[in-house]
């Protein structure tokens, strides 16, 4: 029988066990796409990335035997639309199945289900053999909960998967060390350099601009820094074992002027495009662990290893269990437009500037630059969900929807109303003094409300809490906050909002 198999450009699982044997009678095709590059505004790394991964995945197969029909973005038989290249190719072809692997983003199951529908030979749909949970998993695990805690799922996970467990106990006595993990980088720990790939992906990056493709942020084409191949994946993993996990925990909350990843992976590329999977990081780490006890303390790993079998697989379950609907929540009702400095990183409040700028030339920020700086001044601002979820969308190299949405909508916007996030995560500019050094240099004076020089963090958090009193007072973790702002004079509370409209009116000027 005559087999079309679709390989989707977050699809590069090499171990997956359709590549076990070569068999003749399968064709596997990918394309580059206008579909893709267009449904929203991409890093240029982004799309780079992905372009060359995609074409290295398919010259690694193709050498091992497998047949391969891959189109290039400006190439003449491609219809830059999924489902049209398939029906062609299947015509072409005489293909008498299609097998394709779950997508993991909505659109696309959406689209790739309806073609089948109407397709008039067989078609069947395979497992990504990816991530550790099913897609199911967590409607099952809540249902009939009126909460979804992370935390929950997370301990059913090391217990199940058997993960840092002594005799069904969490081993070293705690599920969670997140409490000494909250420590400010203050240069004096080393972080050995990585040493990059020398990649030059100039021919790519040509391709892209010749064919007219939309994108921003800045590129080293000599040097292109992203893992584009399984076994530059590896050597990233291996370099964060040897390096960086023995300080993970430390400093998973901390931003410094001088660093752009501190001690962060920067696998999420390598994940998400499935080059690597979430097994295989958890085994090296505990391998790593297992090997220098003496060395690394549990809490860096456990630190580690909760973000991998914990939040990545809890926000890839809730997207499948809320989505479409979740999409459109805006409990909030958030609608101001997002600052045109996102785009530029032109702002003179520094710890924006500096995460905006590295997300810029790197695609990238960390966690808490992610949540607590730019997502942060967002909610303050209260910007509609819609225009945070394209930027994030298309400013990060790991960004896919089912990964991207349940962050910035739920954990870091609550637009969803708390099914995510016990709380909106809101700071005045302490917390951001407390975890960096950004303040130090920046324009702006951390601990002053009012005035010209004062942080524009401070007033925005009193003010947004006293905008969204109706809709978040009752909830028990903002209690302690509302009574603060509750004991504040009528004056103090009407001095806050007209500051802070001033800034949120003229937001480009601060
Ligand atoms: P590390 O800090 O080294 O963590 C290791 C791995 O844990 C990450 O690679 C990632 O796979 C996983 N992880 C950690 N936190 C999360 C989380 N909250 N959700 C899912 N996985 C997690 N992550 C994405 O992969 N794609 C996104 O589009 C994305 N958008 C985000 C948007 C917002 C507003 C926020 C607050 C977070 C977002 N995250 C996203 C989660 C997290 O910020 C990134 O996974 C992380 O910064 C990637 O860098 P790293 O590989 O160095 O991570
Ligand atoms: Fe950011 Fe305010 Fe600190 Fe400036 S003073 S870096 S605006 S938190």
């Amino acid at each position: 029988m005559k087999k079309l198999r679709l390989i989707l450009g977050d699809q590069l699982n090499e171990r997956h066990t359709w590549f076990q044997e070569n068999d003749d009678n399968i064709t596997y095709c990918m394309f580059e796409m206008r579909q893709e590059t267009d449904y929203v505004k991409h890093h240029i790394q982004k799309v780079t990335g992905f372009f060359v991964a995609m074409r290295n995945f398919c010259d690694k197969l193709s050498s091992k035997g497998h047949n391969f029909i891959y189109y290039k973005i400006n190439e003449e038989e491609n219809e830059q639309d999924l489902t049209k290249n398939l029906a062609k190719l299947i015509d072409a072809h005489q293909i008498e199945k299609f097998e394709y692997l779950e997508p993991d983003e909505y659109r696309l199951d959406k689209q790739l289900n309806n073609f089948c529908k109407d397709l008039e030979i067989e078609s069947e749909v395979f497992s990504t053999e990816h991530f550790y949970t099913n897609r199911g998993f967590l409607k099952d695990f809540f249902k009939g909960k009126k909460q979804f805690l992370m935390e929950n799922f997370y301990r059913k996970m090391r217990k199940k998967h058997q993960i840092l467990m002594v005799d069904e106990q969490p081993e070293g006595g705690k599920w969670n060390y997140d409490k000494s993990n909250r420590k400010k980088w203050k240069g004096d720990t080393l972080i050995p350099p990585f040493k990059t790939f020398d990649e030059d992906v100039s021919e790519i990056v040509k391709d892209i601009e010749s064919a007219g493709i939309t994108t921003f942020g800045n590129i080293n084409k000599k040097n292109f820094e992203y893992p584009t191949s399984r076994s530059q994946a590896l050597a990233y993993l291996r370099y964060f074992c040897d390096n960086l996990l023995v300080h993970f925990g430390d400093y998973q909350d901390a931003m410094h002027t001088d660093q752009v990843y501190l001690f962060h992976s920067r696998i999420s590329f390598a994940l998400n495009t499935k080059m690597v999977s979430p097994k295989e990081i958890i085994d090296k780490v505990l391998e790593t662990f297992r090997e220098n006890k003496n060395d690394i303390d549990i809490s860096q790993v456990e630190g580690f290893i909760r973000q991998i079998i914990g939040w990545r697989e809890y926000m890839r379950g809730m997207y499948w269990m809320l989505m479409p609907d979740y999409k459109k929540e805006n409990f909030l009702e958030n609608k101001n437009k997002l600052p045109e400095f996102f785009w530029t990183g032109k702002t003179k409040m520094n710890c924006l500037k500096n995460a905006i700028q590295n997300s810029l030339d790197n695609g990238y920020a960390h966690h808490i630059q992610r949540l607590m700086v730019t997502g942060n001044f967002a909610l303050l601002t209260q910007i509609h969900p819609d225009e945070i979820d394209a930027w994030y969308l298309g400013i990060y190299v790991d960004a896919i929807e089912w990964v991207q949405l349940p962050n910035t909508r739920g954990m870091s916007q609550f637009a969803d109303g708390g099914k995510i996030a016990t709380k909106p995560y809101v700071s005045s500019g302490s917390y951001i003094s407390k975890m960096s050094n950004y303040c130090d240099s920046c324009s702006y004076k951390k601990t002053k409300k009012f005035g010209d020089d004062a942080c524009p963090f401070n007033t925005l958090y009193w003010n947004f809490l006293e905008e969204k009193q109706e809709k978040l007072s009752s909830n028990f973790r903002m209690k302690m906050m509302y009574s603060v702002l509750n004991k504040m004079s009528t004056s103090d509370r009407a001095k806050i909002k007209e500051k802070a409209n001033h800034i949120i009116e003229n937001i480009n000027e601060y």
